[in-house]
């Protein structure tokens, strides 16, 4: 929410010099792929990750953040449900990723409607009393033309709000090169992954600022695409000093998509354009510098 008129003033006037709340920019957390993202390392279970993601959380009072699960992750790793219900334990809610991380780009609509709603009863019953009608698509991946549509207009009747992604540094793509490097006690590789982990993600909070200010000349409230993963526990208390850092507080998802950018995917318009920067950029004939890219980490540790 931005403030205006007489409750701007009244919040500048409720807080002591500098008043972060006020003026800083905003980013909501978000967690993917609950409960076994990537390559687990030895000597680590998803459950010690997902205790550690909720206490880095905690140290900072994060509000309550999402984590979307797919339930066929617990049939391939038996016991973990024990992180869907810390995660509900800590107050956090969450929401549905689908039950097999189907990809809508290449699936039928209708086998990825079924694969959605197969996820809803272990949603109803780890996530009583919370919102969990909230999707994050797998992949990212919407779908095109009528597909897209079709899987938009199926998830309104359904109740849902689709949980956009305005920010991403690509932090999966680290999990499996650091699994492999605590596999092989390669310390110097394992402190270039975590360098390069958190360069990207301050890379990335620059560019997506700035595609934010090229777009709508100011910072929107911005929704962050995290995973459950190994490293990403490990150095979570790094980052969320790293965004503090960069002038952000933290929100909840409801409160970043309370934006108009993201009107038409949290009321779900089945024909709107994903809520996106490029692609508000291309409805405004704006050319944004490319994304900074993932460095290469398919040879570390092999
Ligand atoms: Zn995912």
């Amino acid at each position: 929410m931005r403030l205006t008129g007489r409750l701007f003033f009244a919040a500048i006037s409720m807080c002591s010099l500098p008043c972060a709340t006020a003026t800083a920019q905003a980013v909501a957390f978000t967690w993917d792929d609950l409960p076994a993202h990537s390559a687990l390392p030895p000597g680590q279970t998803r459950l010690e990750i997902a205790q550690s993601i909720l206490k880095a959380m905690k140290d900072k009072n994060l509000p309550p953040a999402y984590g979307f699960v797919n339930g066929s992750f617990m049939e391939h790793e038996p016991g973990t449900e024990s992180v869907l219900k810390a995660w509900r334990a800590a107050g956090l809610p969450l929401g549905n990723h689908t039950w097999s991380h189907m990809n809508l780009n290449n699936s039928p609509v209708e086998a990825w409607e079924q694969d959605l709603q197969k996820n809803e009863p272990l949603l109803r019953e780890y996530a009583t009393g919370a919102d969990w009608h909230w999707l994050r698509y797998p992949n990212l991946a919407e779908g095109h033309d009528e597909k897209r549509t079709e899987a938009r207009a199926f998830l309104k009747t359904q109740g849902y709000h689709i949980a956009s992604v305005t920010m991403s540094f690509g932090d999966y793509a680290w999990n499996t090169p650091y699994a492999r490097c605590v596999q092989t006690h390669d310390e110097a590789a394992i402190a270039n992954l975590e360098a390069s982990y958190l360069k990207a993600a301050d890379e990335t909070i620059t560019y997506t600022r700035s595609a934010s200010k090229a777009v709508f000349g100011h910072d929107i409230p911005y929704v962050l695409l995290m995973h459950v993963g190994a490293l990403d526990a490990k150095l979570l208390p790094g980052l969320l000093a790293l965004y503090q850092q960069r002038g952000f507080r933290f929100i909840t998802l409801e409160e970043a998509e309370s934006d108009p950018f993201y009107a038409s995917d949290r009321n779900i318009v089945p024909e709107a354009n994903p809520a996106t920067f490029e692609a508000a950029a291309a409805t405004k004939g704006i050319k944004l510098p490319p994304h900074p890219a993932l460095p290469k980490m398919d040879d570390l540790c092999q």
